[in-house]
């Protein structure tokens, strides 16, 4: 049986890349020392996977930054402000990336969205009336050759045109029938040049067959497909979808000319179906996605061989074993895990243990039940695994949950007679002036910690430094003028995993990193079993903070849906659960706060738009009609006078705006800066009752805003919603920001807010 591996991560096993580029951006390593980090990163994935032994690996699939912009730029898709600039090709690259901000020019960068359902974000391309779209770069040659002269044989792996143009925005009159024609002939010149290029086959991504797509859009993808598969020339064609099932178009692709379709087994409930109902043509390859490619967990192989048989009945010998979506929403190696005992690391894989899961299957697949000796052992050590782990459950916390009566979810009294008794008992200006919770993490905050956790300092140095920390951020704060103070966050280095270490039930990971934008990775904590608050997680900090002021002090946690969501989740029990396990142990964090005097507290669902299904169907049934409540659950048993903030990245809320008002927080502030204000719009239209910070400042760039564009943007704000409910804050955190541009960027923000009061007056 053949084996394929959608995509590999890319950033280093110890985060190479992420390390060289910001040198690059500062200017201490070359352009060309970032692209040998590159080459080095890729030379490793492919030789990993050729010495693994499986068939079709990837090239392309690698990106300085994003493989959405490199879509963007192969097809000369990039914004006059960015050639405007007049700065090398690789500099632009970077502008549209991060902004751009020297005596050059001042431009900010392309809007960020997230990857479908994953942790991962992509820069949003920008379509304008006058985009010729037109290939004009090399890349996917470039790195299929350097492949080919390491002795791998690989398919280029490419963003499909149709994915591509969906989440285009078009800036402009034309939409997206204005250029699909163009996309589409220019894709098959690229396949041409590819083919001639000596290559075999060409992986064609098109992960927005899996949402909900109407008649018009299948007509497109039609359209566009005729055009490259008629064109193409020698090289053949995987058509790779993932992240789902693609019900609404299967019986159209299957008709299609494409040499192979790749079909995620793992988040697809229907995919089975649709193979076994509409058949798979015998003349196709049939790449099932059965290992996963996005949880962690061992694949159970006595499973996933029923599957492949299942499957062969259907499409006889064309099925390859598959991951079910790219590995690179998995760490790299659990060689790096030196710390974690062999009972946890037995249960896990990572990218390359599934390379050699993918093996062991695909043997033991060919062999059937006879016996080869090596595949029968990798077989019955693999079975051990699933007879269930007794040390995963918590009888306490089990009986708590079933526990929960329905009035928990209900927060008393309603949010208007709430926000008349905050508004009264904390006497804030109108538009309210505060931050979303971390301050720049600078070098001593990491070493502090660091040092902590190797044993290097005692508690007391440690939290004395820390201590040293919080007072200077609070008195910064009072320099800036901010209403609304929080302690900067410095004991955490990453807002799920702080949690994940202080409550019981998880397990952790030294080097799991896991890419989630550009340069930046997050180490996912691992949900091991029934999860409980042991002691008191973040109260010391946010009780010393407030003994620093005499202003409000915000408390900071992270919501139960997030936690959930950016770990990796059990499989043994459902999500649904485990979250609510969860928010029973923030919960007893948030009255322990109250009861220590905090009267605001912000608890961060930045992640709760992220699981939100793919397919509009299952919103409900598979996701909010739980997540909401789970978040009620844990704020439902406050006093009327605490406030209660939450903060989500992003603001792609638009469509649920009634169930993020069901949240009944007191205020969500939330990403807006980079993206327009429609949102705002739709808050208004709804009559979004929660009071509102959208974010002014994009901390996601180290540009620093002018007041007059804060200004700008507070009043557009303001056409859409009333003072009283507008709050003045950074989209996000500001922990990946360096110090001087944070100040200088808050004090814009504080003058801002100062002169729109004036003008409210
Ligand atoms: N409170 C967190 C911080 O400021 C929120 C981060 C986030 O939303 N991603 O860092
Ligand atoms: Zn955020």
């Amino acid at each position: 049986m053949k084996t394929s591996v959608t995509g590999y991560p890319r950033i280093g096993k110890n985060r190479e890349l992420k390390f060289a580029s910001e040198k690059f951006f500062k200017g201490e390593i070359s352009e060309r020392d970032l692209l040998s980090v590159g080459r080095e990163i890729r030379k490793e994935g492919f030789l990993k996977q050729k010495e693994a032994g499986i068939t079709f690996i990837s090239s392309n699939d690698f990106s300085l930054y994003d493989n959405v912009l490199d879509t963007a730029v192969l097809f000369n898709i990039i914004p006059a402000r960015y050639r405007e600039l007049g700065v090398s090709e690789l500099e632009t690259y970077f502008a549209m990336a991060r902004g751009y901000q020297t005596e050059k020019g001042n431009v900010k960068a392309l809007a960020m969205k997230k990857w479908f359902n994953t942790n991962y974000h992509y820069i949003v391309p920008e379509i304008d009336d006058d985009t010729e779209i037109r290939l004009t770069s090399v890349k996917p040659l470039t790195e299929y050759k350097e492949a080919k002269e390491l002795g791998v044989e690989t398919k280029v792996q490419l963003i499909g045109p149709f994915t591509f143009l969906k989440l285009a925005r078009y800036t402009g009159e034309k939409t997206i029938d204005d250029f699909s024609d163009k996309l589409a002939g220019e894709y098959a010149a690229l396949l041409e040049k590819i083919g001639a290029e000596g290559a075999e086959w060409v992986q064609l991504d098109e992960p927005y067959l899996v949402r909900d797509i109407s008649d018009k859009d299948i007509a497109l993808f039609t359209k566009i497909y005729d055009v490259i598969l008629g064109a193409k020339g020698s090289v053949k064609v995987l058509l790779q979808t993932y992240f789902g099932d693609i019900r609404d178009i299967y019986k159209t692709v299957i008709e299609q000319n494409f040499d192979a379709i790749g079909l995620d087994f793992v988040e697809g409930r229907k995919t089975k179906e649709l193979v076994k109902g509409f058949g798979f043509p015998a003349d196709k390859l049939l790449v099932a996605g059965l290992v996963n490619g996005k949880n962690i967990w061992r694949n159970n192989y006595a499973k996933t061989l029923d599957e492949l048989k299942e499957l062969k009945r259907v499409a006889g010998d064309s099925v390859v074993l598959g991951t079910s979506c790219s590995l690179l929403h998995v760490p790299y190696t659990l060689e790096n895990e030196t710390k974690l005992s062999e009972n946890y690391k037995q249960h896990f894989a990572f990218a390359e243990e599934k390379l050699v899961e993918l093996g062991s299957i695909a043997k033991l697949s060919d062999y059937g039940d006879s016996s080869n000796v090596a595949a029968q052992d990798a077989f019955k050590e693999n079975q051990k695994l699933f007879f269930g782990r007794v040390d995963s459950k918590d009888e306490a916390v089990q009986k708590r949950v079933a526990g929960i009566k329905d009035e928990d979810y209900t927060r008393l009294p309603e949010f208007h007679e709430r926000e008349k008794i905050q508004k009264e008992k904390l006497g804030l200006p109108l538009f309210p002036t505060t931050t979303i919770g971390s301050f720049p993490q600078t070098q001593d905050v990491r070493k502090n910690r660091q040092e902590f956790r190797k044993g290097l300092i005692s508690e007391e140095q440690y939290t004395d430094f820390n201590k040293k920390k919080i007072a200077e951020c609070i008195a910064l704060q009072e320099e800036i003028g901010l209403d609304v103070i929080v302690h900067g966050e410095y004991e955490r280095n990453d807002m799920v995993e702080y949690f994940g270490e202080h409550i019981a039930g998880y397990v952790f990971t030294e080097k799991a990193w896991v890419q989630s934008y550009g340069t930046r990775c997050v180490k996912p904590p691992i949900i091991w079993g029934d999860v409980s608050r042991k002691e008191a997680i973040t109260v010391p900090w946010s009780k010393y903070a407030k003994s620093c002021t005499n202003k409000p002090v915000k408390g900071m946690l992270t919501g139960p849906v997030t936690i959930l969501n950016w770990s990796f989740p059990r499989e043994d029990i459902s999500i649904k659960e485990s979250t609510l396990q969860i928010a029973l142990a923030i919960r007893d964090e948030v009255l322990d706060l109250e009861a220590n005097g905090i009267d605001i507290i912000q608890i961060d669902e930045a992640a709760l738009r992220e699981k939100l299904p793919l397919r509009k169907s299952d919103w409900y049934s598979e996701y909010l009609d739980w997540a909401i409540p789970a978040f009620r659950l844990v704020h439902s048993g406050v006093k009327p006078e605490t406030q209660i903030h939450t903060h989500m990245c992003y603001s792609e809320f638009t469509d649920i705006i009634p169930s993020i008002d069901a949240m009944d927080a007191d205020v969500i502030t939330f990403e807006a800066s980079r993206s327009d204000l429609q949102i705002l719009d739709s808050l208004k239209e709804n009559n979004f009752k929660t009071e509102v910070g959208p974010g002014v400042y994009d901390i996601h760039s180290p540009r620093v805003p002018s007041v007059e564009e804060i200004v700008t943007a507070l009043t557009k704000m303001r056409d859409r919603i009333e003072d009283s409910k507008l709050w003045v804050n950074p989209d996000c955190g500001l922990k990946t920001r360096g110090e001087t541009e944070t100040k200088a960027s808050l004090i814009n923000l504080v003058t801002a807010a100062k002169e729109l009061r004036q003008i409210a007056k």
